[in-house]
C-alpha cells in the first residue's frame, strides 16, 4: 500500500468550532492582532504549536490511572527513569516540569556574564535563558539553512568551522558548552547529521568543552536520519537515538514533544558535580529528586511516551503527515522551507509579503491572515519573536504549521492546505503590523499590534 495511514483509531473526539467571519474579524481585533492572545475554543484547527498539544494513547491514560504519587521515591518515578535510561544510556536522569526549567537550571549553573554559548540554533527560551544568566547566545547555522529553497537534507547542522573559529576567537574557558538543538525549531525544523554531530563533537574534544542536546523531537530527528543519511537505512531508529545521546555530555528536554505528553521535562548529564548542582536547583525551585514539579501521573505518562515515540509506524506516519502538507503546498507554488522537517511545515513570509518590510512583520501578517479566512491558528517565527531594541535582524522571516502529535487527520490538513493556497492567491490584500505594546522580554507572547491601512 502507498498510503500511509495514522496508525491509531479513535476512542475520544473533541468537538472543534466553526466561526463565522464577522466573528473572527473581532476576535483578532480584540486579541491586538496575537495568536497567542485569542481563546483556544475560537480556533477552528491550531498549528500554533506542537508543544504539549499531542494526543495520548490509552496506554498513557491507563498509566496515569496506575501511577504513585508518593513524595518520595514513587514507582513512577522509577518506571521514568528506566525508559529514559535505556533511550539514552544516561545515568543522571532529573524530571522538570518542562524543557524551560532544564535550561534554566542548567545556565544557572554554567551561564553567566563574558560567557559565550554557541548552537546551531537557540530555541527562544534557551536564548532567553542564556541572556537572563547575562552570557550571550549565538547561532552557528550552516549558510543553507538561511535559503529557503535549497533542497540540503540536513539544514539543521551546525557550521564547524565557524563554530572553530568562535572558540579561538573568544578562547574557551569561556564557552561552558556547545548545544546542539536536534532538529533545528528555529531554522525550520530541519533535522541535524550524525556526520554533522560527531564533526562538532570532535571540535568540543579539541577545545575540551562538553557538547550538549537540545533534545526535544530527538526521534524526529532519528527518524530523518534514517531517511536521509547515506548508510543509515536499515538502522533501527532506537541505535540512531543512542548514537545521538552517546555523543552527548547532557541535553535539555522538552517532553511536550517527543515525549507525546501535555506537560513535563527532562535534564540528562554525565558530570557528577554538575549532577549535584543541578540536584540542589532542581529541589529549591521545582521539588524533589524523583518528581521534579510533575504529579506521579505524569512521569507515567512520560515514561510511556517516550517509549511509544521511537515505534516506526508512528514515526513514519508523523514524519509523512507533515510532507504531505509540504507537498499539497509546493505543488501549489506556495513557497515554504524546503524540504519539510520534522513537526512543521515554514511558510516563507518574505515571499509570501514582498510588499510588507520586516519591520512591519509580514510573518505576523500571514498568520492574521490565515485566522481570518479560515480560523487556523499558527505563529511567525522572524523578526517579532527574535527582533527588538538591540538585536539583529533574524535571517528569515518564516511562519510555522507547527503540527500537534496524533490529533488531526489527513482531512484536517487537506483543508490547511486548501486554505493556505487561497491566502496565497489573495496575498497583496494582507497588511503590515505595527506594535503598540509589548513587553521586555519574549515580547511575541504577549505584544499586541495595530494593522496598517490598505495602501493607495
Ligand atoms: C519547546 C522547546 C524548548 C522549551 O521547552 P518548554 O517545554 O516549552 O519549556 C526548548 N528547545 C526547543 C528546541 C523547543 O522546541
Amino acid at each position: 500500500m502507498k498510503t500511509i495511514i495514522e496508525p491509531f483509531r479513535i476512542k475520544t473526539v473533541e468537538p472543534i468550532r466553526m466561526t463565522t467571519a464577522e466573528q473572527r474579524e473581532s476576535i483578532l481585533r480584540d486579541a491586538g492582532f496575537n495568536p497567542f492572545l485569542i481563546h483556544a475554543e475560537d480556533v477552528l484547527i491550531d498549528l500554533l504549536t506542537d508543544s504539549g498539544t499531542g494526543a495520548m494513547s490509552s496506554e498513557q491514560w491507563a498509566g496515569v490511572m496506575r501511577a504513585d504519587e508518593s513524595y518520595a521515591g514513587a514507582s513512577s518515578f522509577y518506571r521514568f527513569e528506566g525508559t529514559m535510561r535505556e533511550l539514552t544510556g544516561f545515568d543522571h536522569i532529573l524530571p522538570t516540569h518542562q524543557g524551560r526549567a532544564s535550561e534554566r537550571i542548567l545556565f544557572e549553573l554554567i551561564g553567566g556574564k563574558d560567557k559565550v554559548v554557541p548552537n546551531n540554533g537557540h530555541f527562544d527560551t534557551t536564548r532567553a535563558n542564556i541572556e537572563h544568566s547575562l552570557a550571550e547566545a549565538i547561532d552557528l547555522p550552516i549558510p543553507e539553512a538561511r535559503h529557503v529553497s535549497d533542497p540540503h537534507p540536513f539544514k539543521g547542522n551546525m557550521d564547524v568551522e565557524a563554530l572553530e573559529r568562535l572558540i579561538e576567537q573568544t578562547g574557551p574557558s569561556r564557552v561552558p558548552v556547545v548545544f546542539v538543538t536536534v532538529t533545528n525549531n528555529s531554522a525550520g525544523g530541519q533535522p541535524v547529521s550524525l556526520e554533522n554531530l560527531r564533526a562538532v563533537r570532535a571540535c568540543c574534544d579539541r577545545h575540551g568543552l562538553p557538547m550538549f542536546l537540545d533534545a526535544c523531537r530527538f526521534a524526529e530527528n532519528a527518524w530523518l536520519i534514517r531517511q536521509r543519511e547515506p548508510g543509515q537505512h536499515d538502522r533501527p531508529v532506537r541505535d540512531i537515538v543512542r548514537d545521538m545521546f552517546d555523543l552527548a555530555d547532557g541535553a535539555t528536554i522538552s517532553a511536550k514533544k517527543d515525549g507525546l505528553v501535555n506537560i513535563g521535562g527532562v535534564l540528562l548529564l554525565r558530570d557528577e558535580s554538575l549532577f549535584t548542582g543541578a540536584s540542589n536547583l532542581l529541589i529549591l525551585t521545582e521539588g524533589y529528586l524523583t518528581y521534579g514539579g510533575l504529579a506521579g501521573r505524569d512521569l507515567e505518562a512520560m515514561a510511556r511516551g517516550f517509549r511509544e515515540v521511537v515505534e516506526d509506524d508512528y514515526l513514519a506516519y508523523r514524519i509523512r503527515s507533515v510532507e504531505y502538507l509540504g507537498r499539497a503546498l509546493t505543488d501549489a507554488g506556495v513557497p515554504i522551507v524546503q524540504p519539510p522537517g520534522g513537526h512543521a511545515v515554514y511558510l516563507d513570509a518574505t515571499a509570501f509579503c514582498p510588499h510588507i518590510p520586516a519591520d512591519q512583520f509580514p510573518g505576523q501578517a500571514v498568520v492574521c491572515g490565515l485566522y481570518r479566512l479560515a480560523g487556523i491558528r499558527c505563529v511567525e517565527i522572524g523578526s517579532l519573536m527574535f527582533g527588538g531594541e538591540g538585536k539583529s535582524p533574524p535571517p528569515l522571516e518564516l511562519v510555522r504549521l507547527a503540527i500537534p502529535r496524533r490529533v488531526y487527520t489527513q482531512s484536517h490538513i487537506d483543508y490547511v492546505a486548501e486554505a493556505i493556497i487561497e491566502l496565497w492567491q489573495q496575498r497583496e490584500t494582507l497588511r503590515g503590523l505595527d506594535i503598540v505594546d509589548q513587553p521586555p522580554v519574549l515580547r511575541h507572547f504577549t505584544a499586541r499590534f495595530v494593522e496598517r491601512e490598505p495602501a493607495g
